[in-house]
């Protein structure tokens, strides 16, 4: 029960903000869901290898052969941790916008695609250059798995592809993807699972799931550096054109008679790898994986429930404060929750959360417009990319407020969050 409540030691703990009431105090992150505090773990495992990082896939010296070792034991880590399946892939990318873009260019001639209206728009963007069926907002996850069904029951013949996000960037709420997954094998239709946000806080288990792909980014997964994963089914991006064309993806080039270029692409995932892999993205991804696997993701949830719990039992004590929800009160979510307060604009609401606080979250619309719409109600007024209009104070919001948190999480965050709120 002890473990239960310790938070895990992430980097940032100590950093002292100005107030502009006077004085400093340390820094609450509550923005886990944009980018999450690296920890401590990770931190040291990249700190003690820095020193030994070389060229991956390139060069004969001892440091570049560890680095070539380090990054596919990397790829190996994050196979175990997804619980692959005989034959799938782990690529490694930017982020989950680019594994998602890249699934997008390796999609059969043909494919139609199936997408929430709900999504993120590194998920529902990417799709854009085919034939999309973009799906109402349900209002439960059985209406979800019906909507997915209605949808893919008049489906054209050819490839299909269904991409649904784990849990949502905005409200945090957990979409059935188990039961999406199966309702898209049932119509023959393929599914990718965006984990940006579920991977931080629940096991992503592809034989369990049951999913084609995941998607997820090592930012948001207590890694820092820029590396993501794209995992899951190798046949499509075998098939495909290199995402990039360059050094590494390429096996063969030579200069044809007629004074062209001919090129054979490399199999296996240095096919969409081209460029100097990011060694450090792919090794600190790969130790946030075996440490939170370490922690025990039942310990994680748990701790997780209990500061959620307090968080919507505190702002259910401010009538001004409207929790934002698909699913209603009984829906399962994850450390992520959007709200508006009446009487405030949400941009001044987080500004004062910061300056008289020291509190980090965000407001806007989360680079999901088409949902904050839905939830909000009310039409466009040109926000800014994952921005916001400006309301005056007393006007209804147009956007929203998200607090968002995690492994490393300590109470009082939560319990300052509440205050401040109230
Ligand atoms: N999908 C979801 C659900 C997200 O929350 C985010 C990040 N906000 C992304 C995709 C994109 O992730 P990244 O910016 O790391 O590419």
């Amino acid at each position: 029960a002890d473990a239960a409540c310790t938070p895990l030691p992430v980097l940032g703990r100590d950093v002292l903000v100005p107030l502009v009431t006077g004085g400093e105090v340390t820094y609450a992150a509550l923005d886990y869901a944009a980018s999450a505090p690296a920890l401590q773990r990770v931190w040291d495992d990249v700190a003690a290898y820095a020193p030994y990082y070389g060229s991956v896939h390139r060069g004969a010296g001892y440091l570049s052969q560890l680095s070539t070792e380090l990054f596919e034991q990397s790829r190996q880590a994050v196979a175990d941790f997804l619980n692959c399946r005989e034959g799938d892939q782990v690529v490694f990318t930017r982020a989950t916008t680019d594994s998602l873009n890249l699934l997008a260019s390796a999609l059969p001639e043909g494919t139609h695609v199936y997408v929430f209206e709900t999504e993120h728009h590194a998920s529902l963007l990417p799709w854009r250059a085919r034939e999309t069926t973009y799906l109402d907002a349900p209002r439960s996850p059985e209406q979800a798995v019906a909507t997915l069904e209605e949808a893919l029951h008049q489906a054209p013949k050819g490839p299909k592809l269904v991409c649904v996000t784990g849990a949502s960037n905005v409200t945090g709420e957990i979409w059935p993807v188990r039961r999406l997954a199966e309702a898209a094998h049932r119509h023959g239709a393929r599914i990718v699972l965006d984990a940006a946000q579920l991977a931080p806080h629940h096991p992503v288990d592809l034989r369990e799931l049951g999913v084609d792909w995941v998607a997820f980014s090592g930012h948001k997964l207590y890694a820092p550096f820029g590396a993501g994963v794209l995992a899951g089914r190798a046949d499509w991006l075998q098939r495909a054109e290199p995402y990039l064309a360059g050094g590494g993806a390429s096996r063969k080039v030579a200069r044809r008679a007629d004074g062209g270029v001919d090129v054979e692409w490399q199999a296996g995932p240095a096919r969409h790898e081209a460029g100097s892999p990011n060694v450090i993205g792919a090794y600190s991804i790969a130790s946030a994986c075996r440490a939170l696997t370490e922690a025990g993701f039942d310990r994680l949830v748990a701790r997780e429930r209990e500061l959620l719990g307090r968080l919507t039992a505190g702002l259910a004590e401010v009538p001004e404060v409207r929790v934002l929800s698909l699913f209603g009160d009984d829906a399962d979510r994850v450390g992520v929750l959007s709200f508006v307060v009446d009487g405030w604009n949400s941009s001044h609401f987080a500004a004062a959360l910061s300056a008289e606080y020291g509190i980090g979250v965000r407001d806007g619309l989360f680079c999901a417009h088409p949902l904050l719409r839905t939830l909000l109600g009310g039409e466009d007024d040109e926000p800014g990319e994952c921005g916001a209009p400006e309301a005056a104070p007393g006007e209804r919001s147009l956007n929203a407020i998200r607090v968002s948190f995690g492994a490393g999480t300590p109470d009082e965050h939560v319990e300052r969050f509440v205050r401040a709120v109230r």
